[in-house]
């Protein structure tokens, strides 16, 4: 038996369909037009293509998209005077700055500055906090697409068994939390766990979110879990562009699991739809408007 591949890419799509759709009704119904602005600092080769995308999809679902670019040896306090200037904006209504900053820049100091009701990213100390004490909060976008993938197998993860490898706060530590809304038991290591096949064992959600090529091997997997793989890793292709591999080793995955994400194709369709998610929550949120229906 072969896994069933989960359809990142068609899965993004719909769900940036219904934002459009939810974008446009917020527009005609009360003259809301959501706007995310981006920050990008220095010419990160791979950081400048995540900000081309995010402003072609953003305008795609008819939202403003406006892009700051300052240089590698912008002054902190300039950057900081650009935060506070996009938390006044009634234009704005997402700030996402793109990491990583330059090592000149203090990252914290940035993210605390991002007015947490423009909070896209999920990054700020309150809204990491709210929603680790179950309290609504915008959440990081990689582990929301996670939740939204893991559900276009399973209707309900109650009581099921997750293990999540890594625990970032960009990923591992709101997907555990995101888990834990959905009642399911969950497990989360990381470079100092043991026996990391054992917990995989008894897992019937994995989600891998390491940074190491192909580290999950398919005989780790339980047979029939759900695999959900959040690694981007560029392995160097002679003379030709690096292949993209993830955290699961793939082709062994595929004999074993129930359900797979391929790379790429997968998680990563899923992060910029879910920014447009946020977005737009955080528009109706500010404007005092209900929920939007996604
Ligand atoms: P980080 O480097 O911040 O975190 C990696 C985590 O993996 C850490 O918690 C680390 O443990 C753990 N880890 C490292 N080595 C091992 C090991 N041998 N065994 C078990 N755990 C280990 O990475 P991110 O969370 O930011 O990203 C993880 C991956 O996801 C990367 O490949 C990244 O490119 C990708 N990614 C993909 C996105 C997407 O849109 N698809 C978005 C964001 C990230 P410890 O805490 O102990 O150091």
């Amino acid at each position: 038996m072969t896994a069933h591949i989960i359809d990142g890419k068609a899965i993004a799509a719909d769900l940036r369909a219904r934002v459009a759709g939810e974008v446009a009704r917020v527009k005609r119904e009360h003259g809301l037009v959501p706007g995310l602005a981006v920050v990008l600092v220095g010419n990160d080769p791979a950081s400048e293509v995540y900000v081309r995308s995010k402003h072609t999809q953003t305008q795609a679902a008819g939202m403003a998209s406006f892009e700051h670019k300052l240089p590698a040896d912008v002054a902190e306090a300039d950057l900081l005077a650009l935060i506070g200037k996009l938390n006044r904006d009634p234009a704005v209504h997402g700030i996402l700055v793109q990491l990583p900053l330059p090592k000149s820049i203090h990252t914290e100091t940035i993210i605390n500055a991002i007015d947490p009701a423009k909070d896209v990213d999920g990054l700020h100390p309150n809204n990491a906090g709210r929603l680790a004490g179950g309290f609504a909060a915008l959440a990081p976008c990689t582990p929301l697409g996670c939740i939204i993938l893991t559900k276009s197998v399973h209707a309900s993860l109650e009581g099921m068994n997750a293990l999540v490898i890594g625990r970032s706060n960009l990923v591992g530590r709101p997907l555990v939390q995101l888990l834990l809304n959905e009642n399911a038991t969950v497990t989360i290591a990381h470079s100092r766990s043991r026996d990391l096949p054992k917990l995989a064992a008894g897992a019937d959600l994995l989600y891998a979110a390491v940074g190491r090529p192909e580290m999950v091997r398919g005989d780790w997997i339980k047979p029939g879990a759900t695999v959900i793989d959040v690694g981007i890793n560029r392995i160097p292709v002679e003379g030709g562009k690096p292949r993209l591999v993830g955290d699961v080793a793939y082709q062994e995955a595929l004999n074993v699991a129930g359900a797979i994400t391929p790379v790429p194709g997968g998680v990563g369709q899923m992060t910029v739809a879910c920014l447009l998610v946020n977005t737009l929550r955080a528009a109706c949120a500010i404007a005092g408007l209900p929920a939007p229906g996604v």
